[in-house]
């Protein structure tokens, strides 16, 4: 975002993203023109929708979705919830009928009103707190980001992670602009074939369909950029997705210029093998911070989220080398003094790793330019500088080349510290330069409207979603148990829907029986505690522990009197066998009489499914392999609908749990032999759930509720929306690291 795109009026129209031959081409950029003709017209309401449409601003606007959704709610819905896609199968005429039909102008024109203010306002956070990135902003770099499911380039928590720090620096105000890849096939979708085996499919995402725009550079070019490698050049292209106030610069390959091999790597998020990796992570970090100098923009910090752009601290100084006349040595200050880094698992597979061929295939050129052999470029990714058996690191890099690095949960910053204690083989473990900011979730996103209106009825018009203040959510305990109780239980119902609509079309894909399918209309009970599960299945997430012991499964899913339903879903990575064995083993308890109508798999987990399912549930599980969490995001998701979380005391839960707003597996210990772990987490998580969990959860008052459940519901709000919110997140990476590093005041970065 450069500071004219944001704060100038004249660019309201166009920040609020250009639809294709829209009207600002016909005005040519003429901005009295665009808003003449922006009426009530057929035409100018056609417009309004695609303005909306065209920055995802919407996505987080329920009443948008809304609008979107009542122009024709099958089609929204078959189209995956794409609002393009949507206007697409209308013409202005036909639209401006829909909509006289269903009296929707002014509700088109306030949505429209409300994005074009939100975009030409400061909000007050940011004029009270970060002025000093005014005109140079952070450069957050990914390499993936789930703002949202029609927008598929993201794979997981990470990817969530960096379109809810994007939406809630929007929301603040923070001045940030982003960088990563355009993934025309995405990642895979997932079905289950008959034995339940998980089934990889690559589709091409329907560009055209996307809110994306070329990047122009500051004379009216298309933005093009290469980078040099010893065996040829790559090209790529840049595309521009507007998040808010937020401007999202996605590096594409696929141009005529590249070989074929290269016009497809970045296809697919994580494809490919390791060379396809280094290609990938070379065009989004120096192809990135290429792009920022094409469009003008310099920033004052570079936040580099995981390791897999470290590449692009080196591009940065060069930069410093050519311009400011500086020596390596001093570039390289410089640089770190300006870089955050973000590690964000403490799983070994998780850190890239170079050989040193493919390094020196790469990032030959650069090194060339910088003056360095190709020994000390490769020690800037070891950790024995001089080992040379070691290849080269990623997350070093990243390391070495940032003067604020953090975990991303208390827990993971000792474990994180211990982990790269190498690199500072004279210092104490606590004085090791690796602090911890804690992850969260973007609460207008992942918080339903039905508990959104809930609390502005209770807590008043001042109460907001984006408060991080504790106080502002403790009014929470004065809601009517009543009405708390009911909002959750219409959500469990709209899971419930979802969860049979589902299962029957992967039965109808499948082509089971009229009989099968029909059973599925009756899947699940809305009175019976439902327990979800969805996550990466990475085998330390240990999926199938509850099946570790199924007769004791049995007894507690099929008791009489107080039987338990479980909803699992989420995707293996394709190489994963063990992984997708964990899937297998899950989904055919279908097959189990005893499971057939307590347990289900939902396929293809994304952000829509997320969504159903930590609106709908009454029991978020998480059960890791303590301490390989480094945070985990999902479960401060349940938090904001009123779902308890059942966790292993790892990530953010273990600074999270305090006795009253949840339920704890385990004791925060583990050890050393994982067999032994496992099966004490396992002893524990039934001893749990059958003696705190499902007793709590039915023991009903007179009227039917379950007072101490409901009680547990409201100190997990109080307790644990506003801290595990991505707006305290962005608000602590701006006060700790980002202004420090952008040479404002300095703040030590929490670090017990
Ligand atoms: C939130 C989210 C995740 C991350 O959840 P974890 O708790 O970190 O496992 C992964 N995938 C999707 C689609 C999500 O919405």
């Amino acid at each position: 975002m450069s500071q004219d795109s944001t704060l100038n009026t004249a660019a309201t129209y166009t920040n609020a993203g250009t639809p294709p031959q829209g009207l600002y081409d016909r005005c040519m950029g003429d901005k009295s023109c665009v808003l003449s003709n922006l009426g009530m017209t057929p035409q100018g309401l056609y417009e309004k929708c695609l303005a909306l449409a065209n920055n995802l601003w919407w996505s987080w606007h329920p009443e948008v979705i809304n609008t979107f959704r009542t122009l024709d709610p099958i089609r929204w819905r078959h189209l995956g919830h794409n609002p393009i896609a949507l206007l697409q199968e209308f013409t202005p005429e036909r639209l401006e009928h829909r909509i006289n039909e269903l009296v929707l102008h002014t509700r088109i024109d306030q949505s429209y009103r409300r994005m074009i203010e939100y975009l030409n306002t400061r909000p007050d956070w940011a004029k009270k707190n970060v002025g000093v990135l005014g005109s140079q902003p952070v450069a957050y770099f990914s390499l993936e980001f789930g703002v949202h499911e029609s927008v598929p380039i993201y794979s997981g928590g990470l990817g969530v992670l960096s379109g809810d720090h994007i939406k809630s620096a929007s929301g603040l105000g923070v001045p940030l602009v982003a960088i990563g890849l355009f993934y025309d096939q995405g990642y895979f979708k997932q079905h289950l074939d008959a034995s339940g085996w998980q089934q990889e499919e690559y589709l091409d995402t329907t560009v055209e369909f996307l809110p994306l725009t070329p990047a122009f550079d500051r004379h009216g070019n298309k933005i093009m950029i290469s980078v040099e490698t010893r065996t040829g050049t790559i090209h790529a292209k840049v595309r521009l997705l507007r998040v808010g106030r937020v401007n999202l610069y996605l590096l594409d390959t696929d141009l005529e210029e590249n070989s074929p091999e290269d016009r497809e790597l970045t296809s697919r998020l994580y494809g490919g093998n390791n060379r396809t990796r280094i290609r990938q992570e070379l065009v989004s970090g120096v192809g990135g911070v290429r792009v920022l100098k094409t469009l003008g923009i310099t920033p004052g910090v570079y936040h580099l989220n995981e390791g897999h752009n470290a590449f692009a601290t080196l591009e940065v100084i060069r930069g410093k080398m050519q311009e400011d006349g500086l020596s390596f040595e001093e570039a390289l200050r410089e640089t770190a003094r300006r870089t955050v880094f973000t590690t964000h698992t403490p799983v070994p597979a998780g850190h890239d790793r170079f050989d040193s061929g493919l390094m020196e295939e790469h990032l030959g050129p650069l090194r060339d330019q910088l003056g360095i052999s190709h020994d000390q470029l490769m020690s800037l990714g070891r950790v024995e500088p001089y080992n040379t058996n070691e290849t080269f690191c990623m997350t070093v890099l990243g390391l070495k080349l940032s003067r604020y690095a953090n975990a991303v949960s208390a827990l993971h910053g000792h474990v994180s510290r211990r982990m790269w204690a190498g690199l500072w083989p004279h210092s104490a473990e606590e004085e090791i330069p690796i602090g911890h900011i804690t992850n969260g979730v973007h609460v207008q996103s992942w918080m339903s409207w039905q508990m959104k209106t809930l609390f502005e009825r209770y807590l008043g018009m001042n109460w907001s979603q984006e408060s991080i203040d504790p106080s502002e959510w403790l009014g929470v305990h004065q809601m009517d148990p009543g009405e708390l109780w009911e909002t959750h239980n219409a959500l469990k119902t709209m899971l419930i829907a979802f969860v049979r609509r589902r299962v029957s079309r992967q039965c109808r894909r499948r082509g089971e029986s009229d009989e099968v399918i029909e059973q599925t209309r009756n899947l699940l009970d809305p009175q019976i505690l439902t327990i979800g599960f969805a996550r990466r299945f990475a085998t330390y997430k240990r999926a199938t522990i509850l099946l570790t012991d199924i007769e004791r499964l049995d007894r507690i899913c099929n008791n009489p009197d107080k039987p338990v339903q479980l909803v699992f879903s989420g995707k293996a990575h394709p190489a994963d066998n063990p992984g997708k064995e964990y899937i297998r083993q899950i989904a055919n308890l279908r097959h189990d009489p005893r499971f057939a109508n307590r347990i289900v798999f939902i396929e293809d987990y994304d952000i829509n499914v997320a969504r159903h399912m930590v609106q709908g549930v009454d029991v978020w599980l998480n059960n890791p392999r303590r301490p390989l969490e480094a945070s985990g995001t999902s479960g401060m998701k349940a938090v904001l609908n009123g779902a308890l979380n059942l966790s292993i005391l790892d990530g953010w839960w273990a600074e999270a749990y305090d006795g009253t707003n949840g339920f704890a597996i385990g004791k925060g210990s583990h050890h050393v032999d994982d067999h032994i772990t496992d099966q004490r987490d396992g002893e524990s998580l039934f001893d749990v759930l059958e003696n705190e969990v499902v007793p709590l959860y039915y023991e009903v008052d007179e009227h039917g509720l379950p007072t101490g459940w409901i009680r547990r519901m409201k100190y997990s709000f109080s307790t644990l929306a506003w801290r595990f919110s991505a707006h305290r997140m962005v608000a602590d990476y701006a006060l700790n690291a980002y202004l420090p590093a952008a040479g404002g005041v300095s703040c030590q970065m929490p670090s017990q």
